[in-house]
Formats: C-alpha cells, sequence, structure tokens
C-alpha cells in the first residue's frame, strides 16, 4: 500500500455532488484494485455552505483546503442564491480558495478524444489528436493591477482605468510550471503576450527567454504574439504542446481553445500554487463547467469532465502517471463504445445517464486493469 494521499473533496452546488459521486466510485475502485489508499474528507462549499453554515466558505474548510495534499472541487452556484450580495455569492468559495491556498498557475488542457472527434464546430482533420495544455497565471496582471477605477473628468466626461502589471518572480513562477509541464509531455513551450505593444510584454518575454536559457535550455521555447495566437489555434491548432501567457490573454485563448473540442462536459482544470520548501504545492482541480441549474436533479449531467479532473489530480498533485493514464483511456473506450450523455449526444448513440455513464467507466477501469 503507498502512503496515504490526502484529499478534499468539495461537491458544491447543483450538478457539483451528481458528477462528484461518479468519481467518488473511481476513488473506491482504485482503493480496491490499484493499491492505492486516499484519506478522504468531503465538505461544502457554495451555496451549500450558505444554506448551512451562513457563507460559502468557512475558515475550517479553508483551512482543510490548506492541509489537504489536493483539492477537489465540483462547481458552486444557482439562481436560489443570485440575490445575494457580491460579498455574499457562492462563487466566493472558489476565490477565497484561490487566494488562501496563493494558485497562480491555471492549467487547462484542450484535448480531443478520438470519438468526440465530430463535436468540433473545426473539421475532423485540423482538431483529431489534438492535445495542447495553456497556463494561464491568474493572480496578476490587468484584473488586479493598479492603478484602476473610472474617474470624472473636469469636462464632465469619464475615464475607465486599468493596469497591466507584472513583476519578474510573478513571470518566471509561471513560466516555471510551463516549462516543466513541457518537460513532461512533447517539450514545447510556446510563450505568449504582445510584446510589440506593451512593456509588460516586453518584460515577459525576455522573463521567459532568460528563465528558459538560465534553467530549461533543453526545452523548446517560441514566442507568439497573443493576437497571432488566436490565430494560430484555430488555423492549425496542433502545433502546440504547452503554452504559457497572461492572466488576460490566457482567459480568451483559453476559452478559445476548450471551444476546439466542443464539449463543456469534457473539460479538466487545474489551479496550482508554488512549491513549497518540503516540496509540496497546493493545488485545486476542478471542471470548467459551472453548476448547470438547468438539468441539476435529473440525473443527465456529463460526469467526464470532473473524472478527467481527478485524473489531472493524480498526475500533477501525486506523480500517479500511470493511474491518470488508465482513467482517461476508461473515458476514451466509454465514448468509443457508443455511450454519451445528452450533452454529447450523436445520432446512432446510447443515450445514458450520470449513473450509467459511471457504470461504464467502471467496467472498462476492470476491463482495462484485468
Ligand atoms: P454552466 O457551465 O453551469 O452551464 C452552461 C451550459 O452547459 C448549461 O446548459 C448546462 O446544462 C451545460 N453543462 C455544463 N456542464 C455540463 C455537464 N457536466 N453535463 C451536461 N451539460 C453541462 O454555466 P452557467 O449556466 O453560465 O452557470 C451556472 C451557474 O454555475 C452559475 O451560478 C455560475 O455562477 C456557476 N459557475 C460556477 C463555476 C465554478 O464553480 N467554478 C464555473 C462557471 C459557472
Amino acid at each position: 500500500m503507498t502512503a496515504n494521499k490526502k484529499l478534499l473533496v468539495l461537491p458544491g452546488d447543483g450538478i457539483g455532488p451528481e458528477v462528484m459521486r461518479e468519481v467518488r466510485r473511481v476513488i473506491d475502485w482504485m482503493d480496491r484494485r490499484r493499491q492505492v489508499s486516499f484519506d478522504l474528507e468531503e465538505d461544502l462549499v457554495g451555496g451549500a455552505a450558505i444554506d448551512a453554515r451562513g457563507t460559502p466558505i468557512t475558515e475550517a474548510t479553508l483551512a482543510k483546503a490548506k492541509a489537504a495534499d489536493a483539492v477537489l472541487f465540483g462547481a458552486v452556484g444557482g439562481p436560489r442564491w443570485d440575490t445575494l450580495g457580491f460579498d455574499k455569492r457562492p462563487e466566493l468559495a472558489i476565490l477565497s480558495l484561490r487566494k488562501d491556498l496563493g494558485l497562480f498557475a491555471n492549467l487547462r488542457p484542450a484535448t480531443v478524444l478520438d470519438p468526440l472527434v465530430d463535436a468540433s464546430t473545426l473539421k475532423p482533420e485540423v482538431v483529431r489528436g489534438l492535445d495542447i495544455m495553456i497556463v494561464r497565471e491568474s493572480t496578476g496582471g490587468i484584473y488586479f493591477g493598479q492603478p484602476r477605477g473610472v474617474e470624472t473628468l473636469p469636462d464632465g466626461t469619464k475615464k475607465g482605468v486599468n493596469t497591466e502589471v507584472y513583476t519578474t518572480p510573478e513571470i518566471e513562477r509561471v513560466a516555471r510550471v510551463g516549462f516543466e509541464l513541457a518537460r513532461r509531455r512533447g517539450n514545447r513551450l510556446c510563450s505568449v503576450e504582445k510584446a510589440n505593444v506593451m512593456e509588460s510584454g516586453l518584460l515577459w518575454r525576455q522573463t521567459v527567454s532568460a528563465l528558459g536559457a538560465a534553467e530549461f535550455p533543453d526545452v523548446q521555447l517560441s514566442h507568439m504574439y497573443a493576437d497571432n495566437c488566436a490565430m494560430q489555434l484555430v488555423r492549425n491548432p496542433r502545433q502546440f504542446d504547452v503554452i504559457v501567457t497572461t492572466n488576460l490573454f490566457g482567459d480568451l485563448l483559453s476559452d478559445l481553445a476548450s471551444m476546439l473540442t466542443g464539449s463543456l462536459g469534457m473539460l479538466p482544470s487545474a489551479t496550482l500554487g508554488g512549491l513549497s520548501e518540503d516540496g509540496r504545492r497546493n493545488a485545486l482541480y476542478e471542471p470548467i463547467h459551472g453548476s448547470a441549474p438547468d438539468i441539476a436533479g435529473r440525473g443527465i449531467a456529463n460526469p467526464l469532465a470532473q473524472v478527467l479532473s481527478f485524473a489531472m489530480l493524480l498526475r500533477y498533485s501525486f506523480a500517479m502517471e500511470e493511474d491518470a493514464a488508465l482513467i482517461e483511456r476508461a473515458c476514451t473506450k466509454v465514448l468509443a463504445g457508443g455511450f454519451r450523455t445528452a450533452d454529447i449526444m450523436q445520432p446512432g448513440m446510447a443515450k445514458v445517464s450520470t449513473q450509467v455513464m459511471g457504470e461504464q467507466l467502471l467496467r472498462e477501469l476492470d476491463k482495462l486493469a484485468a
């Protein structure tokens, strides 16, 4: 038995608990079959925590998240809590976690699984086999820089200001995540900014270049302007391996890249913090979709984004590459077997519930591990 791995599970609201239930079955399966034991705790966040405790996330839950080796998050929010003020909304749970755990690197893979190649709006020959990873800096840049605000000018007109600010340590720490990821994948990193028109972009480019030369000379580094990157992602997305970019450009480019795959219910993500002296790294894993109130409670949500988020957790927090790959292969097999939840339904396929999708996944895991 390998040492216990401390996991905090936060299902949240809406379809969060429904899709997390299927992950719990995968975890139980691993406990039984793969000789790994998880020390698992579950807690309330979001609207569920507001209802039970009057706050979207308690200090005690934040402390548990800090003490855990990794956090698996579902989704929060829903119309029930939409009338609350911005200082009380369910979504504050995720913002507090990001802030308290110092999570600055948001990882969004865009992978096209073969059975779903037709779900993309792009031609199959452009996206078949797509496997890229976008690393977005997520705690700095223009969404946080000072000065910011709206002021009234002497002539009565108004001026709105936001400021793109990056320091070398902020650039280095997120670029380091990008380089390390590239080393574990195709060994290519593309750094994206607008060094042609922004001073902060020029500093970004110089800093990433210097870091690459000093610490990652083996990784093939390229640079691209953000506008060109948007175009290239649609023209020929397979040219990329890992992309590292700023908060603003990452926001846009990661949404663009995820839609290359065509299915929200399939997309996982990770947000990582820095490495501490004892070699630990805070990390939170979640699907990119929300709590989907329109289908919550009907048992029809696609659990695969949540399952694939768990696979990312195994890979990046516990270095369990084989187990992560096994789960990913099982997901592909279920789809290849013709099983589809409503969101990815295609003609001639079998439409199944969240629970049946989970059962089919366990069957494939059994077969692959036999
Ligand atoms: P959403 O992602 O919840 O839903 C968008 C559409 O995709 C809906 O039609 C939904 O039914 C569908 N969908 C999403 N996930 C699916 C799945 N796994 N299987 C099948 N269909 C799926 O986005 P939204 O509707 O804009 O937001 C709903 C709520 O979720 C809001 O309260 C929002 O604030 C919250 N939200 C939370 C997070 C988070 O917790 N990190 C992220 C995004 C939105």
